[in-house]
């Protein structure tokens, strides 16, 4: 009875722009269930076009936005936030009426502000979120489970054709993701205290323990399970992504780094001045955090 609301989502084809980490983990996916007859690939390089073709996720390779976007149902934006505004403009005189374009960008007022002023009348701009990824990069680092159980983000713009919309989260619904609608500024708020700044946080203390005296630095390396190598792992995500996320998402990230900063400077003056009470305070109320995303099942 409920088979047209069960039944997963098509699309004709689908063109892939930009085959990383994310582009590569959607592509296995909509190759696991079927969900396009074609999967088209766009990437800067032969060589990351070769090994997608060699994975078996790309039914067609090019270099051309312009090209990979003719007839194409879907378009999926799967590179570093950076390229986006120029993509767009390549792409734009070839996408077909009726035509979805979607992303999974990590900022999403950007993606608004540089895509949709290029794209034609009749077709949906949807953006996208998938909350999920790994420090690696590239084709090869892709699998179909990463999205599982994780949160995808769709922040469309006020007027955006509904049945757009639909197709897009029955899509990241497919990849085992729960769906969340919201404004694109809310979303660059939210990201900006949840992910942003922690990367920039790991960036600096790696970047702090990398300009010490040598011998320090290889006994940061030896004893580095006492928290570092936490660090250490965050901070090998990839930099041009990142480089693109900060110099997108400045005025959350700058709002969320000010209170950051004031925080710590509690912190540090309690340390200074022996309080103990604030210091235990502050460690009991951020172990409930840490309950709650356990229970929340995002650990
Ligand atoms: P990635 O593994 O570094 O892959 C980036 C891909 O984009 C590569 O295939 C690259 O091709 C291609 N590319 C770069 N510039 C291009 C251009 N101008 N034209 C066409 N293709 C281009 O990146 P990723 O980790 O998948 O991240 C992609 C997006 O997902 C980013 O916007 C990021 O914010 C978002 N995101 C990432 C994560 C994460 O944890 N990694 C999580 C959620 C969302 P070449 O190899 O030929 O350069």
């Amino acid at each position: 009875m409920n088979d047209v609301a069960t039944a997963p989502v098509r699309f004709g084809k689908i063109a892939l722009i930009g085959i990383g980490l994310i582009g590569s983990s959607l592509a296995r996916v909509v190759r696991r269930d079927g969900l396009a007859e074609h999967i088209a690939v766009c990437a800067r390089s032969h060589g990351t076009l070769d090994t997608a073709r060699a994975l078996g996720i790309a039914d067609s390779t090019t270099t051309d936005p312009r090209q990979v976007v003719d007839g194409a149902d879907l378009v999926m934006l799967c590179t570093p936030l950076g390229a986006y505004g120029a993509i767009a403009e390549a792409m734009a005189p070839a996408l077909k009426p009726g035509c979805i374009v979607s992303d999974v960008g990590s900022v999403k007022q950007c993606v608004i502000q540089d895509v949709a002023p290029h794209l034609p009348e009749g077709v949906a701009l949807v953006p996208g979120h998938p909350v999920a990824g790994t420090e690696h990069s590239g084709p090869e680092a892709g699998f179909a489970e990463l999205f599982d159980g994780r949160f995808c983000i769709l922040t469309p713009p006020s007027g955006t054709a509904p049945e757009a919309v639909d197709r897009i989260a029955a899509l990241w619904r497919q990849a085992g993701m729960q769906v969340e609608i919201m404004a694109a500024q809310h979303h660059d708020r939210v990201l900006a205290i949840t992910s942003h700044l922690p990367h920039l946080i790991a960036y600096t203390i790696v970047g702090t323990a990398t300009d010490l005296e040598e011998h320090l630095k290889l006994e940061v390396v030896k004893f580095s399970a006492g928290g570092f190598r936490d660090f250490t792992r965050i901070a090998a995500s990839d930099p041009v992504m990142w480089r693109d996320i900060f110099l997108n998402n400045r005025d959350a990230v700058l709002e969320m780094l000010g209170r950051f900063s004031e925080d710590l400077t509690a912190l540090q003056r309690a340390i200074r001045w022996g309080e103990a009470e604030p210091l235990e305070d502050r460690f009991t109320r951020t172990r409930e955090i840490r309950r709650g995303v356990l229970a929340a099942k995002q650990a």
